[in-house]
C-alpha cells in the first residue's frame, strides 16, 4: 500500500491551504479530492461563478423541510472541486470581529483567540494595497479591490451613507462598523481560490500526489490510531493509501462529520443502528451546525443596466475578450461588489451584514424576478438556530440526513426584520431613488407591518452559504476536536475545515478557514 506522512481529505479553502504548508515543510502529503480539477473558465473570470453552481464542480444539499422558514426544504450548494468553496464563491474577503475569537478562547479553544488569529490571517495575505497594523503582504492568498465597479454598487454604497451609515474602507482594519466596496480574493482580474494560490505554489513538488475524483469513505483505524483512508474512483474501484503521521480531514462542515460517522466516530447508538462499528462514541458529532441566512429586497431600475442584464450576443464576446486579452472590465467583478456591517440593536456590535447586487438574484429552485435591478440582502450575523447533519445509513454514496435548523428561533426572524427596514430605507435614499423606479419585493408600498415582513422572512431566507460547526472545537470532552484541532479519543486525525468553528464567526467565512488552516499547520509543525 502507498504510504505518505499526512493524508489530507478534500482541497478546498482548508485543504489547499494546509496541503502547501505541510508540503513546504518537507512533508511528504496525499491530497484527495472527490471533485474534477479547477479548469473550468467560469471558475476563473470572477463574474461568472453562478454559472459553476449547479454543475459537477458542485454539491447542492438539500435539507429536511424546515417549520422555520414556512415547510420548504432549504439548499446548500458547496464547492466540489480544487479549491472547494474558494473556487466558486463570491470571492468576498472578510475576517469576522475580534470578539468572535476572543468569544472561542473564553470557551476553552487556547491558541484562537484575536491576537493569534490576528497574526494567522496576516501570515495568510498578500494584500495589493494595504499592510501594517492590519494587513499581510507575503502570504499565497492574494487580495485586492476588483478592478470593476458597477454603477449600482456605487449608488448602494453612497445610499447607505445618505441613511446614516458611514464609509469604511477597510472592513478587516480597525473597525467593521459602516459600508463600502468589499476585498476580494482576487489577483490580476482573475479569481485566486486557495488552489489557485497555496496549491498552485507546491503543486509539481515530489512530496506532493494530488488525486481528484477520488471520494474518501473512511478513514481506517489501527485501534484507535488513524492508519490510513479509504476512497473511491468514478468507474467504482475501492483504493486505500496509508499514513505515518496524520490524517488531515478537510471536507467542509456538511462531508466532513458524514466521513467521520462513516469511519466510526459518532454517538455510539446511531452508528450501531447502522451497523457501523463503533471506534469512539462521540455524539456531538454533525450537531451545532449553523449557517448565515440572507433576505433580498429588490428594486427594479429605471433602465437595462444590470451586471449580467445585457451580457448576450456580441457583447457577451467583447467581454469575454476583453477579460481573456487584458484581464479588466465587467468580467472582473465579483458581483458582490459592496455591502456593509450595521449594528441594529446598539449591542456595539454590528448583527447585520449587507451583500448588494447589481443584479436581480435567485436560488437554487428559484428564478431570478425578470428585468433588471439591484439586490440588497441582510444576513443575520451571529444565528441562534441550529441544524444537524447525520447518517441515513452505512452507504457513503447515500445524501446525509440534513437539519439546516433554519429560522428555528425567533431571534433569527426578528433580525432579519430589522435587515429588511434596514435596506429598504437604504432603497428609497436619494442616489438610489434616483435609478430605482420600484421596490418589487418585500412590497412597493412605504408602510408594511411586521407580520407581513415576518412571512416574507420566512418564505425567502436563504443560505449565505456558509456552513461551519459540525465537528466543534473547544477545551470541553464532549467536543469533537481539542483546541489543536485533533479528534478527541483517538490519535492521528485532526480536522481543518468550516465544522470546527464553535460558532460562527461575524462574516464571510472562506478568510477564517484559511486561517484555521494555517492554525492547524502551526500545531502540527511546532509539535
Ligand atoms: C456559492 C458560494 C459563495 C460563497 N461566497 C463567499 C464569499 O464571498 N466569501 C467568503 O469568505 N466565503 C464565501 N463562501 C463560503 C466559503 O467559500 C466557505 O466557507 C469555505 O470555502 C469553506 O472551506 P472548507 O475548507 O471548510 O470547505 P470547502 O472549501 O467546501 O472544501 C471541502 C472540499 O472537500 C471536498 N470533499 C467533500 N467530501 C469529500 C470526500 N468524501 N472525499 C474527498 N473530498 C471531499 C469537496 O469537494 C471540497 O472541495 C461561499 C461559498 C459558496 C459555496
Amino acid at each position: 500500500m502507498e504510504s505518505y506522512d499526512y493524508i489530507v481529505v478534500g482541497g478546498g479553502s482548508g485543504g489547499c491551504t494546509i496541503t502547501h504548508r505541510l508540503v513546504k515543510a518537507g512533508k511528504s502529503v496525499l491530497l484527495l479530492e472527490e471533485g474534477p480539477k479547477d479548469n473550468s473558465p467560469y471558475i476563473h473570470m470572477p463574474a461568472t461563478f453562478i454559472r459553476v453552481i449547479g454543475t459537477e464542480r458542485t454539491f447542492i444539499f438539500t435539507s429536511e423541510p424546515q417549520a422555520g422558514a414556512a415547510g420548504r426544504v432549504t439548499y446548500v450548494p458547496q464547492g466540489r472541486t480544487l479549491g472547494g468553496g474558494s473556487s466558486v464563491n463570491a470571492m468576498v474577503y472578510i475576517r469576522g470581529g475580534a470578539q468572535d475569537y476572543d468569544d472561542w478562547a473564553a470557551r476553552g479553544c487556547t491558541g484562537l483567540d484575536w491576537q493569534n488569529v490576528l497574526r494567522a490571517f496576516k501570515k495568510a495575505e498578500s494584500h495589493m494595497r494595504l499592510s501594517e497594523p492590519w494587513h499581510g503582504t507575503e502570504g499565497p492568498l492574494r487580495v485586492s479591490d476588483t478592478r470593476f465597479r458597477h454603477p449600482l454598487s456605487l449608488a448602494f454604497v453612497k445610499a447607505a451613507q445618505e441613511a446614516g451609515l458611514h464609509y469604511n474602507d477597510d472592513f478587516n482594519g480597525e473597525q467593521q462598523h459602516g459600508v463600502g466596496f468589499y476585498h476580494t480574493t482576487t489577483f490580476d482580474g482573475q479569481r485566486g481560490s486557495t488552489a489557485a494560490t497555496y496549491l498552485a505554489e507546491v503543486l509539481g513538488k515530489p512530496n506532493l500526489d494530488v488525486r481528484t475524483d477520488s471520494a474518501v469513505t473512511r478513514v481506517l483505524f489501527d485501534g484507535r490510531r488513524a492508519s490510513g483512508v479509504e476512497w473511491r474512483t468514478p468507474d467504482g474501484h475501492i483504493r486505500t493509501a496509508h499514513v505515518r503521521a496524520e490524517v488531515i480531514l478537510a471536507a467542509g462542515a456538511l462531508s466532513t462529520p458524514k466521513i467521520l460517522m462513516l469511519s466510526g466516530i459518532g454517538s455510539g447508538a446511531e452508528l450501531r443502528s447502522h451497523g457501523i462499528d463503533l471506534v469512539y462514541d462521540a455524539p456531538e458529532v454533525g450537531l451545532n451546525y449553523q449557517d448565515h441566512l440572507e433576505v433580498s429586497i429588490y428594486g427594479r431600475t429605471r433602465e437595462p443596466i444590470s451586471l449580467l442584464g445585457n451580457d448576450k450576443g456580441l457583447t457577451a464576446l467583447r467581454h469575454g475578450l476583453q477579460w481573456k486579452l487584458f484581464r479588466t472590465g465587467l468580467l472582473t467583478s465579483n458581483v458582490v461588489e459592496s455591502g456593509g456591517f450595521v449594528d441594529t440593536v446598539g449591542s456595539g456590535r454590528p448583527d447585520i451584514q449587507l451583500h448588494v447586487l447589481p443584479v436581480l438574484v435567485g436560488d437554487v429552485g428559484r428564478e431570478p424576478l425578470p428585468g433588471h435591478g439591484i439586490s440588497i440582502n441582510p444576513c443575520v450575523l451571529r444565528p441562534a438556530s441550529r441544524g444537524s447533519v447525520r447518517l441515513r445509513g452505512a452507504d457513503p454514496a447515500a445524501p446525509i440526513l440534513f437539519d439546516s435548523g433554519a429560522l428555528a428561533e425567533q431571534a433569527d426572524v426578528d433580525a432579519l426584520v430589522r435587515g429588511v427596514k434596514l435596506a429598504r430605507n437604504i432603497l428609497r435614499a436619494p442616489s438610489l431613488r434616483k435609478v430605482i423606479s420600484e421596490e418589487i419585493e418585500p412590497s412597493a408600498a412605504s408602510e408594511i407591518g411586521d407580520a407581513q415582513l415576518q412571512d416574507y422572512v420566512r418564505r425567502q431566507a436563504k443560505t449565505v452559504y456558509h456552513p461551519v460547526g459540525t465537528c466543534r472545537m473547544g477545551g470541553d470532552t464532549r467536543a469533537v476536536v481539542n483546541p489543536r484541532l485533533q479528534v478527541n479519543g483517538v490519535d492521528g486525525l485532526r480536522i481543518c475545515d468550516a465544522s470546527i468553528m464553535p460558532t460562527i464567526v461575524s462574516g464571510n467565512t472562506n478568510a477564517p478557514t484559511v486561517m484555521i488552516a494555517e492554525r492547524c499547520a502551526e500545531f502540527i509543525l511546532e509539535a
